[in-house]
């Protein structure tokens, strides 16, 4: 899915990295990589420039084709029939270690979905979204109609609610208007902002409404944003946003194997004890099936930021409108699949640089996931392709192709479970690719540690403009800033977005795992998320016609891939960690009185975190400047810092979610990103016991890394000595 973020930027500012040595300069990438001595360096560039010329916009736009020839929803025999095609490939291309791997989870597939009005009028809703001059795509038979994933079955005859984005606050304001929703209908829209449609369900089903109808109202992704298709990206008068309304904030993965691997035969829990499974019945239509809704509503004008694009005044409703919903799914076991392939490491095979994308769709998924996967197989062939001819990364690539991503994060969840132990022993880094390209702007994910060395890559890379990804993400990032009214400028040490929330595949990596992540994208107008407009036909014309971001996505990939298996010292820099660990809970203050709750403690253990990390920096530096590092040290120097990140989880979770480790990084039930979870929820409702629990687990983990980093830094600093030898 990849969370949809009308406009969300990062806001921190990573300090400042303080050598020149690690001065990102594009005219000094021969000899100065973050990570590499200078020999290593060039030789690095050497490989790199190898690979970035293999991928090709022609093979992007044919595997692109392929992959968006059919729909392909997880669990489908299509979807299953791409992951035996990728295995495949990855064999041809020279791939070791292929196999694909099976989870039997708990299904979520439509029988049969109906809603008709029944009252003023009736109206009986399509359901369908209907074919466009120019796309013969769209008239494929195999096209489902609108359903949400993990919808409850059942059936209601009552009135309908307009509850605007179906949030907490909108029942408050209906609450004072002298309406309750209980064994309603409500009807909400998507956007407005933005919240999971998960969350609405959540949201409704508290409230004790009967079902919920999500819409895709024309002022957020249709006719009121600009030309739709055929003749522009926004979404046309018939198009359905699909979509799981799975509560995996709650815990993600097969709701009836929560914390393990639903490998076959796995222990199970009832049904009626998963968390994760929605009890309400959800239905998405397009603003076609709503109009109709809407327009026969009676009651209370609703409120002016209530008001949508259609042509008609929105009322609150209540009594007048009634609708008929029924709603059949299909819950037997259903086998997902994902498709796991290697490069094996010439010199530390037992080091991962994990790299994943989902290969399920809701329809054709030509941006999600689609674009993604077809970057994927670009990337592997190229990859592949260096391996054939001898040119092996130092660590091993473990590509994975994930199933179930759309209906809970289900594959890339289980595949971290199952490989908890091995990924907490292995992996230096998971990098995420979802939405590879729905247009030019380039959005750049990471974890604080490792975003100086994704600004860093950019600088090695061209754009499609003809500057340099930098510049060009630079000054995407500057525009969209201003049109947010954003005061903050763009700066190297704010450029990578450190503010990770949920909503893909990279989640079981950072948040149950611990291993740290990166997420890729280029972003534009796009408006035919989760529908069956988001094809082939769309990518040709709108998204990416020439495939040329396609093309750039598998070298940012795969560049950062190779800069993470070819390092000589892995380049995380902790310096910059603690800085934005400090931003964060000096934002906790903001607007809110603390006076119970003394930070002190920990704002001085993030001091000490930084102290360490500039001192390990600088002995990185010098002993990387030196030339030569002894492999011994260097394996001691980067098993260390790979659990710094492992460092940061809680055994027992975030309060009231368990499954959710990491103390810094998570998501509200809306898939927003929340920093330092436990410690903010804490707050936010004034519980300052639990507060000052969380405070202090987060000061013992800032102290168990400094602890970390300067046992790490001391046996850097002692072999200086002796490493001239
Ligand atoms: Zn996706």
């Amino acid at each position: 899915m990849s969370l949809r973020r009308p406009m969300l930027f990062c806001t921190s500012a990573l300090c400042l990295l303080t050598l020149a040595f690690h001065s990102p300069l594009s005219t000094q990438a021969q000899t100065s990589i973050l990570g590499f001595t200078p020999s290593a360096a060039a030789h690095e560039t050497e490989i790199e420039n190898k690979f970035k010329a293999i991928p090709s916009p022609d093979e992007e736009r044919r595997q692109h084709h392929i992959f968006t020839a059919e729909p392909h929803v997880a669990g489908s025999p299509r979807n299953n029939e791409l992951a035996r095609y990728i295995a495949d490939q990855w064999r041809t291309e020279g791939l070791e270690d292929v196999v694909i791997r099976r989870y039997d989870v708990y299904g979520s597939n439509p029988k049969s979905t109906f809603l008709e009005m029944t009252a003023p009028v009736h109206y009986r809703a399509i359901l369908r979204e209907l074919p466009v001059p120019g796309d013969p795509d769209l008239k494929n038979k195999s096209i489902s109609s609108a359903w949400s994933g993990m919808s409850a079955s059942g059936e209601v005859t009552a009135p309908l609610v307009y509850a605007h984005s179906g949030n907490p606050e909108d029942y408050e304001l209906l609450r004072k208007q002298g309406i309750d929703v209980k064994g309603k209908v409500v009807l909400v829209r998507y956007s407005n902002p933005y919240s999971y449609r998960g969350f609405k369900a959540l949201t409704a089903q508290r409230e004790g409404a009967a079902a919920l109808l999500i819409y895709s109202d024309p002022a957020e992704d249709g006719f009121r944003k600009g030309q739709v298709v055929p003749k522009g990206p926004w979404g046309p008068e018939h198009h359905i946003q699909r979509g799981a309304i799975t509560y995996d904030f709650m815990v993600p993965g097969d709701p009836l194997t929560p914390g393990w691997a639903s490998v076959p035969g796995a222990k199970r829990i009832p049904v009626e004890q998963a968390v994760s499974i929605p009890k309400i019945m959800a239905l998405p239509l397009s603003w076609h099936d709503a109009k109709p809704l809407l327009a026969n509503m009676d009651g209370p004008i609703a409120p002016d930021d209530w008001q949508g694009g259609l042509p008609i005044k929105y009322h609150i409703g209540g009594n007048r409108v009634r609708v008929h919903v029924k709603i059949e799914m299909d819950n037997s076991t259903q086998p997902y699949y994902v498709v796991e392939g290697r490069v094996r490491g010439a010199q530390l095979p037992d080091e991962w640089i994990v790299l994943g994308n989902h290969r399920d769709a809701w329809v054709f998924g030509g941006v999600d996931p689609s674009s993604g996967t077809a970057s994927l197989m670009e990337m592997t062939r190229a990859l592949g392709k260096l391996a054939k001819a001898g040119t092996r990364p130092r660590r091993t690539l473990v590509f994975c192709s994930w199933d179930g991503e759309e209906v809970g994060l289900t594959g890339s969840t289980e595949w971290g479970e199952q490989f908890a132990d091995e990924l907490r022993q292995k992996a230096v880094a998971y990098i995420n690719v979802d939405e590879a390209t729905s247009g030019p702007n380039f959005h750049g994910q990471a974890v604080a540690s490792l975003a100086p060395m994704l600004v860093e890559t950019s600088h090695s890379l061209k754009d499609p403009s003809g500057k340099t990804l930098y510049e060009a993400w630079k000054e995407s990032s500057a525009r969209e800033r201003r049109e947010a009214k954003q005061s903050e400028e763009v700066t190297d040490s704010n450029l990578s977005d450190t503010r990770i929330g949920s909503g893909s595949d990279h989640t079981v990596f950072l948040n149950f795992v611990g291993i740290p992540v990166f997420g890729l994208g280029f972003e534009g107008s796009y408006g035919v998320y989760h529908s069956a407009y988001d094809d082939f036909f769309w990518m040709n014309h709108f998204g990416d016609p020439g495939y040329r971001y396609h093309t750039l996505m598998s070298q940012l990939w795969g560049v950062l891939a190779l800069r993470l298996a070819n390092a000589d010292l892995l380049p995380f820099d902790f310096a910059s960690y603690a800085a934005n660990i400090r931003q964060f809970v000096n934002e906790l203050s903001k607007g809110k009185d603390l006076s119970l709750l003394d930070l002190k403690p920990v704002l001085d253990a993030i001091d000490d975190f930084e102290a360490a990390g500039k001192r390990l920096d600088e002995s990185a530096a010098r002993a990387l400047a030196s030339g030569e590092i002894d492999p011994v040290l260097a394996k001691t120097i980067n098993h260390g810092a790979m659990e710094v990140e492992r460092n940061w989880l809680n055994p027992d979770g975030i309060p009231g979610r368990p499954w959710f480790k990491h103390i810094l990084y998570g998501a509200r039930y809306t898939y927003a990103h929340l920093e330092l979870p436990g410690l903010t929820e804490a707050v936010e409702k004034q519980d300052w016991p639990t507060a000052k629990q969380q405070a202090e687990i987060l000061r013992q983990a800032l102290i168990s890394n400094t602890k970390l980093v300067n046992d790490l830094n001391s046996s850097l600093a002692l072999d200086r000595p002796t490493s001239g030898k």
